[in-house]
Protein backbone atom coordinates (compact mmCIF):
# COMPACT_ATOMS: atom_id res chain seq x y z
CA UNK A 1 0.00 0.00 0.00
CA UNK A 2 0.77 3.07 -0.58
CA UNK A 3 0.66 5.68 2.23
CA UNK A 4 1.40 9.26 2.87
CA UNK A 5 1.70 10.55 6.26
CA UNK A 6 1.16 14.04 6.69
CA UNK A 7 1.10 15.59 10.68
CA UNK A 8 -0.64 18.78 11.12
CA UNK A 9 -2.57 20.76 13.79
CA UNK A 10 -5.29 18.65 14.24
CA UNK A 11 -7.36 16.64 16.61
CA UNK A 12 -8.77 13.74 14.56
CA UNK A 13 -7.02 11.39 12.25
CA UNK A 14 -8.16 11.48 8.49
CA UNK A 15 -7.91 8.75 5.93
CA UNK A 16 -8.76 9.51 2.25
CA UNK A 17 -8.11 7.86 -1.21
CA UNK A 18 -6.15 9.99 -3.58
CA UNK A 19 -5.16 10.10 -7.17
CA UNK A 20 -3.94 6.48 -8.23
CA UNK A 21 -5.13 4.37 -4.93
CA UNK A 22 -2.78 6.16 -2.63
CA UNK A 23 -3.56 6.19 0.52
CA UNK A 24 -3.64 9.83 2.46
CA UNK A 25 -3.39 10.45 6.19
CA UNK A 26 -3.51 13.30 8.24
CA UNK A 27 -2.45 12.67 11.60
CA UNK A 28 -2.37 15.36 14.71
CA UNK A 29 1.26 16.30 15.47
CA UNK A 30 1.80 14.47 18.28
CA UNK A 31 -0.04 11.40 17.65
CA UNK A 32 2.35 7.96 17.93
CA UNK A 33 3.33 5.45 14.80
CA UNK A 34 1.52 3.04 16.74
CA UNK A 35 -2.07 4.49 16.94
CA UNK A 36 -1.96 5.65 13.21
CA UNK A 37 -1.35 2.23 11.99
CA UNK A 38 -4.16 0.99 14.32
CA UNK A 39 -5.78 2.92 12.93
CA UNK A 40 -5.07 2.18 9.17
CA UNK A 41 -5.77 -1.53 10.20
CA UNK A 42 -9.48 -0.66 11.63
CA UNK A 43 -10.56 0.71 8.11
CA UNK A 44 -8.69 -2.40 5.87
CA UNK A 45 -11.91 -3.62 5.30
CA UNK A 46 -13.46 -0.65 4.22
CA UNK A 47 -9.97 0.33 1.77
CA UNK A 48 -10.76 -3.11 0.17
CA UNK A 49 -13.90 -3.04 -0.65
CA UNK A 50 -12.98 0.46 -1.94
CA UNK A 51 -9.70 -0.85 -3.55
CA UNK A 52 -12.21 -3.66 -5.80
CA UNK A 53 -15.06 -1.01 -6.39
CA UNK A 54 -12.06 0.73 -8.49
CA UNK A 55 -10.68 -2.13 -9.90
CA UNK A 56 -13.61 -3.28 -11.79
CA UNK A 57 -13.93 0.03 -12.94
CA UNK A 58 -10.77 0.54 -14.30
CA UNK A 59 -11.65 -2.95 -16.43
CA UNK A 60 -14.88 -1.61 -17.11
CA UNK A 61 -13.22 2.00 -18.60
CA UNK A 62 -10.38 -0.37 -20.55
CA UNK A 63 -13.05 -2.46 -22.23
CA UNK A 64 -15.25 0.30 -23.02
CA UNK A 65 -15.33 0.57 -26.87
CA UNK A 66 -15.46 4.19 -27.28
CA UNK A 67 -15.16 4.06 -31.05
CA UNK A 68 -17.95 1.91 -30.78
CA UNK A 69 -20.52 4.41 -29.24
CA UNK A 70 -19.36 7.28 -31.16
CA UNK A 71 -19.63 5.43 -34.36
CA UNK A 72 -23.24 4.31 -33.51
CA UNK A 73 -24.27 7.78 -31.88
CA UNK A 74 -22.07 9.96 -34.95
CA UNK A 75 -22.30 8.10 -38.17
CA UNK A 76 -26.21 8.95 -38.90
CA UNK A 77 -25.53 12.50 -37.57
CA UNK A 78 -22.38 12.69 -40.11
CA UNK A 79 -24.11 11.17 -42.80
CA UNK A 80 -27.62 13.24 -43.10
CA UNK A 81 -25.16 16.63 -41.95
CA UNK A 82 -22.41 14.98 -44.95
CA UNK A 83 -19.75 15.64 -43.06
CA UNK A 84 -16.88 12.99 -43.41
CA UNK A 85 -14.60 12.33 -40.98
CA UNK A 86 -11.24 10.10 -41.04
CA UNK A 87 -11.70 9.48 -37.41
CA UNK A 88 -8.75 6.63 -37.63
CA UNK A 89 -5.96 8.74 -38.86
CA UNK A 90 -6.04 11.31 -36.28
CA UNK A 91 -4.12 11.03 -32.96
CA UNK A 92 -5.91 10.72 -29.61
CA UNK A 93 -5.99 14.50 -29.24
CA UNK A 94 -7.51 15.46 -32.70
CA UNK A 95 -9.80 12.35 -31.65
CA UNK A 96 -11.09 13.89 -28.25
CA UNK A 97 -11.49 17.93 -30.50
CA UNK A 98 -13.24 15.52 -33.03
CA UNK A 99 -15.75 13.59 -30.76
CA UNK A 100 -16.31 17.18 -28.99
CA UNK A 101 -17.45 18.21 -32.17
CA UNK A 102 -19.63 15.50 -32.68
CA UNK A 103 -21.22 15.13 -29.58
CA UNK A 104 -22.16 18.94 -29.94
CA UNK A 105 -23.32 18.33 -33.29
CA UNK A 106 -25.79 15.69 -31.95
CA UNK A 107 -26.68 18.54 -28.43
CA UNK A 108 -30.18 19.34 -30.25
CA UNK A 109 -30.86 15.70 -29.81
CA UNK A 110 -30.73 16.14 -25.57
CA UNK A 111 -32.00 19.77 -26.01
CA UNK A 112 -35.37 18.39 -27.75
CA UNK A 113 -35.91 15.06 -25.46
CA UNK A 114 -35.64 17.75 -21.93
CA UNK A 115 -38.28 20.00 -23.30
CA UNK A 116 -40.42 16.34 -24.70
CA UNK A 117 -40.21 15.72 -21.15
CA UNK A 118 -40.52 19.07 -19.51
CA UNK A 119 -43.90 19.21 -21.79
CA UNK A 120 -45.14 15.53 -20.60
CA UNK A 121 -45.06 16.10 -17.32
CA UNK A 122 -44.94 19.75 -16.62
CA UNK A 123 -42.01 21.10 -15.68
CA UNK A 124 -41.03 24.60 -16.59
CA UNK A 125 -37.74 25.23 -18.15
CA UNK A 126 -36.93 28.14 -19.63
CA UNK A 127 -33.72 26.81 -21.86
CA UNK A 128 -31.74 24.07 -22.21
CA UNK A 129 -27.99 24.33 -23.04
CA UNK A 130 -25.27 22.48 -23.35
CA UNK A 131 -21.65 22.35 -20.44
CA UNK A 132 -18.61 21.27 -20.44
CA UNK A 133 -17.74 19.58 -17.26
CA UNK A 134 -15.78 17.23 -15.96
CA UNK A 135 -17.88 17.19 -12.13
CA UNK A 136 -21.53 17.21 -13.25
CA UNK A 137 -23.85 15.80 -15.98
CA UNK A 138 -26.16 18.27 -15.80
CA UNK A 139 -27.42 21.70 -13.71
CA UNK A 140 -30.60 23.15 -12.99
CA UNK A 141 -30.49 26.98 -12.41
CA UNK A 142 -33.46 28.91 -9.69
CA UNK A 143 -34.13 30.94 -13.30
CA UNK A 144 -35.22 27.85 -15.04
CA UNK A 145 -32.06 26.94 -17.08
CA UNK A 146 -31.28 23.36 -17.75
CA UNK A 147 -27.76 22.75 -18.38
CA UNK A 148 -26.71 19.17 -19.82
CA UNK A 149 -23.58 17.81 -20.38
CA UNK A 150 -22.60 17.46 -24.06
CA UNK A 151 -20.90 13.83 -22.96
CA UNK A 152 -23.77 12.73 -22.16
CA UNK A 153 -24.48 12.26 -25.27
CA UNK A 154 -22.58 8.26 -25.42
CA UNK A 155 -24.42 7.41 -22.02
CA UNK A 156 -27.11 4.32 -22.71
CA UNK A 157 -30.61 6.10 -23.03
CA UNK A 158 -32.12 5.14 -20.00
CA UNK A 159 -29.44 6.86 -18.10
CA UNK A 160 -29.46 10.30 -20.49
CA UNK A 161 -33.43 10.33 -19.35
CA UNK A 162 -32.37 9.81 -15.97
CA UNK A 163 -30.21 12.84 -15.72
CA UNK A 164 -32.89 14.78 -17.60
CA UNK A 165 -35.61 14.02 -15.04
CA UNK A 166 -33.18 14.52 -12.37
CA UNK A 167 -32.31 17.92 -13.52
CA UNK A 168 -36.45 18.59 -14.25
CA UNK A 169 -37.41 17.76 -10.43
CA UNK A 170 -34.99 20.49 -9.17
CA UNK A 171 -37.41 22.72 -10.52
CA UNK A 172 -39.57 21.91 -8.07
CA UNK A 173 -36.62 20.84 -5.38
CA UNK A 174 -33.28 23.06 -5.70
CA UNK A 175 -32.12 20.34 -3.11
CA UNK A 176 -31.68 16.66 -2.92
CA UNK A 177 -33.66 15.92 0.06
CA UNK A 178 -36.25 13.11 -0.08
CA UNK A 179 -38.65 15.30 -1.27
CA UNK A 180 -36.51 15.90 -4.36
CA UNK A 181 -36.40 11.86 -4.97
CA UNK A 182 -39.68 11.17 -4.39
CA UNK A 183 -40.29 13.55 -7.25
CA UNK A 184 -37.54 11.57 -9.44
CA UNK A 185 -38.87 8.20 -8.22
CA UNK A 186 -42.41 9.36 -9.74
CA UNK A 187 -41.22 9.33 -13.74
CA UNK A 188 -38.09 7.03 -12.53
CA UNK A 189 -39.24 4.48 -10.87
CA UNK A 190 -35.91 2.56 -10.93
CA UNK A 191 -33.78 6.03 -10.43
CA UNK A 192 -31.67 4.06 -7.69
CA UNK A 193 -30.32 1.26 -9.83
CA UNK A 194 -29.66 4.04 -12.49
CA UNK A 195 -27.79 6.30 -9.86
CA UNK A 196 -25.60 3.12 -9.56
CA UNK A 197 -25.16 2.61 -13.16
CA UNK A 198 -24.15 6.16 -13.82
CA UNK A 199 -21.13 5.67 -11.62
CA UNK A 200 -19.72 3.01 -14.14
CA UNK A 201 -19.93 6.06 -15.95
CA UNK A 202 -17.78 8.74 -14.91
CA UNK A 203 -14.97 8.07 -16.32
CA UNK A 204 -16.63 9.71 -19.01
CA UNK A 205 -17.71 12.53 -17.16
CA UNK A 206 -13.41 12.99 -15.73
CA UNK A 207 -12.29 12.44 -19.66
CA UNK A 208 -11.69 16.18 -20.37
CA UNK A 209 -12.50 16.66 -23.69
ZN1 LIG B 1 -29.16 17.00 -8.54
Amino acid sequence: MNIEIIREKRKTLLLKIVENGKILIKAPLRLSDAKINEFIASKQKWLNSKFQKMESLDEFANSFDFDKFIYEFAKPVMETKNISLDYESLNDAKKLKAIKKQYLEMFNTLKFRAYEFAEKYGFKVEQVSYMASIYKWGSFSNKGEMKLNYKLIILPHELIDYVIIHELCHSKHMNHKPQFWKEVEKFCPNYKDMRKEMKNYSFILKTDF
